[in-house]
This record gives structure tokens, C-alpha cells and sequence, in this order.
């Protein structure tokens, strides 16, 4: 059985105040729900990690990091080791977001390390693949893709699927409100299952959950959720708004 993961991702949003302020709808919100499967989690800047990690300890809900470090600790100014968010209690770390490929120049073997030195500190990584438009007009997106996951998970070891979470974020996609559709995305979905069975094997690959990222929200992720092997979204703008993404949790309760 595969999770369903309504991840959001703040990016560089949000300052105190605002974080307090979602964090106390979403308390309220939650109240009461039976969330199943559905694992709600939301990724805030550095600077809030413990106080969210605060205010939801003993809740179902979540807290990622949305990067770390591949270094263990040592003379890397500006730099968190996952070690560090590990001790924090978090469970979660994205890596190899697209902004960190394009603006920081990540390559696959970059994240590859932190994919490790996430895994190390025991927490699991959330690693983002996807293609650009041109790639995609170009017709190599599953050729993007699969160097992508060769590249990024060289070496790790993984035994039940339940140790990372994938995320396929389309570049094109991402902040854009031009979202793929629920087949173009289970298309790509459904080779990255493929591949994980050849690399590993299949029980691994239909336990892993693979989540669609690229302008979700409450009006396309039902479509996207209707997929068979879409597990869920990584989400940006539309779930900086406490109703939004309280109401895409509620359909991913109602829909699967
Ligand atoms: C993201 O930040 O990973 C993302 C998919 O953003 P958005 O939902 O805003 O496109």
C-alpha cells in the first residue's frame, strides 16, 4: 500500500508571523480528520523547521526540510547537514528541487550525495526529477528522466520503497499555472515505476510513492490523483493558503 503525500513546498515564503498563522489553521483543520493513507506534509524555510516541528509533535502532520547539505558538518558557511535536520526530528528532506539544478547548478551527482547523506541521517529524501520544455519539444524527456534517476541514485540502497519518495516535477510546470495533464504525467509516472522494478524489483517499486509536482491544486489534483501510479502532489503557490491545502488533503482523503 502506497502513501498518498500532499507535500508542500513554501520555498523562500513566509515570515514568522505567517508561519504561525498557517500553522494554527492548519492545527484546526486537521482536527478530527481521519487521514488514512494521506500523509500531509509541508516544507517551510530553515529558520521555522523547529518551531513547526513544535506544533505539530504527536500530529500526523509533517515537516520537510527543502534542502541540506552533502557535506556531514565542517568549514561550509551557510550550509545545514541533514544530520542536523535529523536531530531537529524531521522525517523529510527535498532534494534536487529544479530551482536548486538551475540556480545553484546541482548536477545529478550532487544529488546523489544528498540523497545519501539524507538516507544516512534517517530521514527520507523527497527527490525531484523532471524534464524542461525544451527538452521535452525535443522529444528526450524519457531520456532526461532516466539519467536523471541513474544519476541521482547510483548506489542507493533501497529495500522496502518506503526509504524516498520520488517526485516528477516538470520544469515547464512548476510555478507556470500550465500544469501537465493526468496522462501526460502518469505516462512519465509509469516509466519511473518501470524503472525502479528493473533496478530493484517490482514489490520495491509498487510501494514507492511517486508524487506529480508542476501548478497543483484543488482543481487539477483529482485528475492527477485519478492516475494509477500518481500518489500525490508536490506543491508550491497553492499551498502557501491554509484552505488550499487543507482542501487538496480532503480530496486526496476522499479520492483514494
Ligand atoms: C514546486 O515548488 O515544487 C512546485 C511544483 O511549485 P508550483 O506548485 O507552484 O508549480
Amino acid at each position: 500500500m502506497r502513501d498518498i503525500i500532499i507535500a508542500g513546498n513554501w520555498k523562500m515564503n513566509k515570515d514568522l508571523d505567517a508561519v504561525r498563522a498557517f500553522c494554527k489553521a492548519i492545527a484546526g483543520g486537521l482536527k478530527g480528520k481521519v487521514l488514512g493513507r494521506v500523509l500531509p506534509i509541508i516544507a517551510p524555510t530553515y529558520p521555522f523547521l523547529a518551531l513547526m516541528q513544535r506544533e505539530f509533535a504527536g500530529s500526523p502532520f509533517r515537516v520537510a526540510a527543502q534542502d541540506t547539505s552533502s557535506h556531514p558538518d565542517g568549514a561550509f558557511t551557510g550550509e545545514v547537514s541533514a544530520t542536523m535536520l535529523a536531530s531537529l526530528g524531521l522525517q523529510y528532506c527535498i532534494v534536487g528541487h529544479s530551482e536548486r539544478r538551475a540556480y545553484h547548478h546541482e548536477s545529478n551527482e550532487t544529488i546523489r550525495e544528498k540523497v545519501l547523506a539524507v538516507m544516512d541521517s534517517g530521514m527520507k529524501p523527497i527527490l525531484c526529477i523532471g524534464e524542461t520544455l525544451e527538452q521535452r519539444d525535443g522529444g528526450i524527456t524519457d531520456q532526461v528522466i532516466l539519467e536523471q534517476l541513474d544519476g541521482c541514485m547510483r548506489g542507493v540502497r533501497v529495500y522496502t520503497g518506503k526509504e524516498l519518495i520520488l517526485a516528477y516535477e516538470p520544469v515547464w510546470a512548476i510555478g507556470t499555472g500550465r500544469n501537465a495533464t493526468g496522462e501526460q504525467a502518469q505516462e512519465v509516472h509509469r516509466q519511473i515505476r518501470k524503472w525502479l522494478a528493473d533496478q530493484y524489483n517490482k514489490e520495491l517499486a509498487d510501494n514507492l510513492s511517486i508524487l506529480y509536482g508542476g501548478s497543483v491544486k484543488p482543481q487539477n489534483l483529482t485528475e492527477l490523483l485519478a492516475m494509477p501510479d500518481i500518489d500525490g502532489g508536490l506543491i508550491g503557490g497553492a499551498s502557501l493558503d491554509p484552505e488550499s491545502f487543507l482542501k487538496m488533503v480532503d480530496i486526496a482523503i476522499n479520492y483514494k
